[in-house]
């Protein structure tokens, strides 16, 4: 069962991208690494339970998850599911644009506060370019500039990448950005010998402010180890010991436990009818635009955390594809068509035993990889999918790593540049 857990930062929260000294950056949202090890540290001061810990922590029945900034407080967004905590918070997908000078979801904009001319998805676009053998260059060209009325006219500013974390409704029209606010800490570095201020030493650090909230979702082997866990998580944030990042010793990461209930994903019949709304909507857009396509059927795979993927012969890959599928989840006949991929280096401090962890390669969250297949669309195949979309890809999921939605409706359904009055 998955459960959605809420904390709320009651300090200023420090969580370090790298290991250098150079770097004052923070993370912007609290990684699973971090939160397993923050309630095992927990775990270790208030419990003395061997069995436990290990049910917990090591026997792969709890997956943690990152959790994402969840502050939809600001005032337009009263009245609307932006609030409601069910809905899920996700990092947006590398396809989508926005106006290079007024970036923003256009949902509840005010133009005389922050003007915000929209967003759209642009990987139905790149694959059809990309099936296309790149020949359809005006697919792409079409899409490329701000259509946001402006007097008489239309803005013409140039679609920019778009990142951040989103939250969208029941309807999806209703869509918005979590607001993640940060500043510097300047400290005082102190002296190894003395314990004292170390003179000449003045260091910034980058800190995510307090009164913010995060979500994400855990998963549990069965009920009754959520209620287990449900009782030490509160257990934990009572006593004050929910305390995760970097300084704490200086008073910050200190978290609270907000909400801790119950999710209920999608079943496999609405999982089933998203990803055949996926197909439909990308064979439309070709029919309109005369391309011929390759494959019978289409499907976008979009990372919701990073993933940590090795071949056969354990070297890290950077891309999902075709025969990742055949091999590590069973799926054979898909063919990556298109995708839009970064990676990255994954540090991790194991608070288990105080040691850092070996660095790994992962492919970041965000990317997006775009397949067609020609198999069979039977129960098989989409029970296939709907598996990779529950359990996750890759290494160490058991920490919130390889999280994936499959035909992600963000993908066919977010353009706020189609006329939508109610919006504008
Ligand atoms: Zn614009």
């Amino acid at each position: 069962m998955k459960a959605r857990l809420i904390v709320t930062s009651e300090s200023p929260l420090s969580i370090r991208i790298a290991r250098s000294t150079a770097s004052y950056e923070s993370c912007r949202y609290i990684p699973g690494t971090t939160l397993l090890g923050a309630f095992a540290s927990a775990h270790r001061k208030i419990r003395n339970d061997e069995t436990e810990f290990t049910r917990f922590f090591l026997s792969s029945e709890v997956f943690f998850s990152n959790l994402y900034p969840a502050n939809f407080q600001a005032s337009e967004f009263s009245n609307t599911d932006l609030r409601d905590d069910e809905q899920p918070v996700k990092p947006v997908p590398n396809t989508a644009r926005s106006c290079k000078r007024f970036s923003g979801f256009r949902f509840k904009s005010d133009p005389d506060k922050q003007e915000r001319h929209g967003v759209m998805d642009s990987l139905i676009h790149w694959g059809l370019f990309a099936v296309s053998d790149q020949t359809k260059a005006e697919i792409l060209t079409a899409n490329m500039k701000c259509t946001y009325p402006v007097e008489r006219n239309e803005c013409c500013e140039l679609l920019d990448t778009f990142s951040g974390f989103y939250r969208h409704g029941t309807n999806i029209t209703e869509i918005g950005k979590s607001a993640v606010t940060t500043r510097l800490l300047t400290r005082t570095g102190i002296s190894r010998e003395t314990g004292a201020v170390q003179e000449g030493i003045l260091y910034n650090r980058e800190v995510l402010n307090e009164g913010q909230q995060f979500w994400g979702m855990m998963s549990f082997a069965d009920e009754s180890l959520y209620d287990e866990f449900y009782d030490f998580a509160e257990d934990v944030a009572s006593k004050g010991l929910l305390r995760i990042g970097n300084n704490l010793t200086r008073g910050l990461g200190k978290l609270s436990l907000t909400e801790f209930q119950e999710f209920v994903p999608d079943n496999i019949l609405s999982f089933k009818q998203r990803v055949l709304a996926f197909n439909q909507k990308f064979h439309a857009e070709a029919q309109e635009r005369c391309v011929d396509l390759p494959h019978q059927f289409y499907f976008p795979i979009t990372l919701q955390s990073d993933a940590i993927i090795s071949d056969s012969q354990l070297r890290y890959q950077t891309v999902l594809n075709g025969e990742y599928l055949h091999q590590a989840l069973n799926l054979a006949d898909a063919t990556l068509v298109y995708q839009n991929a970064s990676t990255r280096r994954v540090i991790g401090w194991n608070a288990l035993f105080g040691l850092p962890k070996a660095a790994e390669w992962a492919i970041s969250m965000e990317s997006v990889f775009l397949f067609g297949y020609n198999g069979k669309t039977d129960d098989v195949f989409y029970q296939c999918l709907y598996d990779i979309e529950q359990t996750g890809i890759g290494k160490r999921t058991l920490e919130g790593f390889g999280q994936v939605t499959v035909a992600d409706p963000f993908h066919s359904e977010v353009n706020e540049y189609e006329s939508r009055d109610e919006n504008h």
